[in-house]
């Protein structure tokens, strides 16, 4: 039964509830962390995660059946890839391998999806990305998307924010779905997927042995212990990585002062789905409070715990319930009922691992960088780990590009998660101001807000976007980048352009490096086609898109879009001139030219795939 504001009581029985930091799974077993190859000694039984399901009121939890691997029989097998953690991160670089037909086994420790919300608002990028392993379009269905936000300052308010979305974008600026739907979707897509493997109830307790030939880690199942042999291993076991802590990594960055509530209620209230923020509100003074609006009529409120509180009393009934009443009664829904689905604590970090890959082991998504969620970074920076990092790997697997390549896997990330970390400081200290010098600061702002407009974008801390890797160096020098006006500049991600009612041009794009060529002859010069014939030979995965005004097929191109009376040519500076883009797999340009030969177009593909990446990288 839902509960009058006030009320006693919860569906959510007290003895269940417990305080969590950052990851949410329970504690990893400690380990010793000494060197780079550590033997873990076992001390516990066999794993038993939990087996009854999570309490949600809105999301019904399955759990899923432990099946004995072939290892527990004896056999001896070794996987490609074998990948640490079924959280997003995850399961998405399992599908993105798959994409370049890399099979992989999903190793992790629960029976179940992530419990509560967690990463609740999914970023267009993230969508793209999603897009690309085939969840978006659930998640666009089942999701409530949104582009504005407003703050308050003292119940008045100071600042909108407008994240901008124009025609040709099919996914808006944020879609916010609870996470244990996108975990689930993924498991689905994962289930239909022949090349990967997903075993539940398999916690890894150490690394056996890492050599330049491969990676043995001990996994310990509710049947027994078992050694698991692979070519590479991904990482992505969350921000209390095992595998992290078996290597004696250290992260780089900030930890804040400033702790947060997250409460999940299911309430019905009269707001559409922006992000609502509330500085020193009337019941919390000096704190903040953010307010989003989730699917089923779940709301989630972050607030700020007052100095001094602990997260045992913050999350204690009578402290949880009052607040919730009194951030109601100050939106004016003073009485409404509402249920609690989820609680928890959280604290802000912002840091990162300065490298991701560790021999054959390859870290992404938490276990690689814990970010603050104001601008929702967590889980949408993990999506382009996995983006970027799932191409790279298949092609040097597949031997088609050298290991170098995945050094500016590292590279481009750890630069992104940087760029993320500096950034958070300010809005994190906005939010959280840790001073009483900050907060005079911060306070003087949002009072100067109310009455001078030039004050109010101070509030508008940036959210999770596409990192342009500038530097990279599978960037090809002394291309026609600067000649350009406009469209997607080098080291940027594509831009998406809308070809329909219901069409876009990332519906169109096959996986694998492409060459867009812009212009308005019949056919694909042919020296561009020699050369992407003979990389096909080799088996790289490559395509030429061409993009002409009039419709008809172009001769040699895999596909052709007929961009008449869209905005595709303007959008990538093709108006009036002839373009060829050459982007990678994870659709970040690698170099564009106003016309390429033969021999320009080989080695701007041997850079975008890392020839002369090592100099660069280290
Ligand atoms: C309270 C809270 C609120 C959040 N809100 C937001 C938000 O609004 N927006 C946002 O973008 N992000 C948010 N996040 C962060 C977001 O949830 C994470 O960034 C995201 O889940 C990271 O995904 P991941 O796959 O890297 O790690 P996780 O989701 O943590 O997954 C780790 C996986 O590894 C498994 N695992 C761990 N150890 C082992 C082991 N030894 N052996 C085998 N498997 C193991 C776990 O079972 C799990 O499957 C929030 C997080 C929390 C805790």
């Amino acid at each position: 039964m839902p509960h009058q504001a006030g009320e006693k009581g919860t569906r959510r029985p007290l003895s269940r509830w417990r305080v969590e930091g950052e990851g949410g799974a329970a504690n990893p077993r400690r380990m010793r962390a000494t060197g780079r190859v550590p033997k873990v000694e076992v001390t516990q039984s066999m794993h038993q995660p939990v087996s009854t399901p999570r309490f949600s009121i809105y999301y019904d939890y399955k759990v899923f059946p432990f099946q004995p691997p072939p290892e527990l029989r004896g056999e001896q097998v070794r996987h490609p890839v074998t990948i640490v953690g079924a959280g997003p991160i995850g399961l998405v670089a399992a599908l993105e391998l798959a994409r370049f037909g890399i099979p992989s086994v999903i190793l992790t420790a629960e029976r179940q999806v992530s419990e509560g919300s967690r990463a609740l608002a999914y970023t267009r990028r993230s969508m793209e990305i999603l897009q690309q392993v085939g969840v978006a379009e659930r998640i666009a269905r089942d999701g409530l998307p949104w582009q504005y936000g407003i703050s308050f300052f003292r119940g008045e308010p100071v600042f909108h924010m407008d994240m901008g979305h124009d025609d040709d974008d099919r996914f808006f600026p944020a879609t916010n779905l609870q996470q244990q739907y996108l975990e689930q979707y993924l498991i689905e897509q994962i289930e239909a997927n022949p090349l990967v493997e997903l075993r539940w109830a398999s916690r890894v307790i150490g690394i056996d042995g890492h050599d330049d030939d491969g990676v043995t880690l001990r996994v310990d199942t509710p049947e027994g212990e078992y050694a698991l042999r692979a070519d590479w291993v991904i990482a992505a076991d969350g921000a209390r990585s095992t595998l992290r802590q078996a290597l004696g990594l250290r992260m780089v960055g900030d930890s804040y002062q400033g702790r947060f509530v997250i409460a999940d209620i299911r309430v019905k209230l009269p707001f559409e789905t922006r992000r609502r923020a509330y500085f020193d509100p009337s019941w919390n003074p000096g704190n903040t409070v953010l307010m989003h609006r989730a699917p089923h009529d779940i709301w989630r409120i972050d607030y700020q715990l007052p100095a001094g509180e602990t997260p045992e009393q913050a999350l204690s009934r009578e402290s949880l319930f009052a607040r919730i009443n009194e951030q109601l009664a100050m939106v004016g829904q003073a009485g409404v009922e509402w249920e609690l689905d989820w609680c928890s604590v959280y604290s802000a970090y912002a840091m990162t691992l300065t490298d991701y890959v560790h021999g054959r082991i390859i870290f992404a998504g938490d276990a690689a960088h814990m970010l603050p969620i104001f601008g929702v970074r967590g889980a949408n920076t993990g999506f382009q780990d996995a983006n970027n990092l799932g191409w790279k790997l298949a092609l040097v697997h597949r031997g088609l590009a050298p290991r170098a390549l995945l050094d500016t896997y590292s590279h481009e990330r750890v630069a992104a998660a940087q760029e993320i970390v500096d950034e958070a400081g300010k809005s994190t200290r906005f939010m959280t101001p840790p001073t009483r010098g900050f907060r005079l600061l911060r306070d003087a702002v949002l009072s100067l807000t109310l009455t001078q407009p030039f004050v109010r974008p101070l509030l508008h801390w940036r959210t999770s976007r596409p990192h342009d890797y500038v530097t990279s160096p599978l960037n090809t020098r002394g291309d026609d980048d600067a000649m350009f006006e406009a469209g997607p500049r080098k080291g940027a991600v594509l831009r998406n352009i809308r070809l329909g009612e219901d069409d876009f041009l990332f519906d169109h794009l096959p996986a694998g490096f492409l060459v867009l060529d812009f212009c308005e002859d019949p056919a694909v010069a042919p020296e561009v086609v020699d050369v992407v014939q003979r990389w096909r030979d080799r088996g790289l995965p490559l395509s030429i898109v061409a993009v002409r005004r009039q419709p008809g097929e172009v001769a040699c191109a895999d596909l052709t879009i007929a961009a008449g009376g869209t905005s595709m040519f303007d959008k990538y500076g093709a108006n009036g001139l002839p373009a060829v883009y050459l982007v990678r797999p994870d659709q970040h340009v690698a170099a564009r030219w106003r016309s390429v030969s033969g021999e320009g177009l080989d080695q701007a593909l041997r850079t975008a795939m890392g020839a002369g990446s090592k100099e660069q990288c280290s």
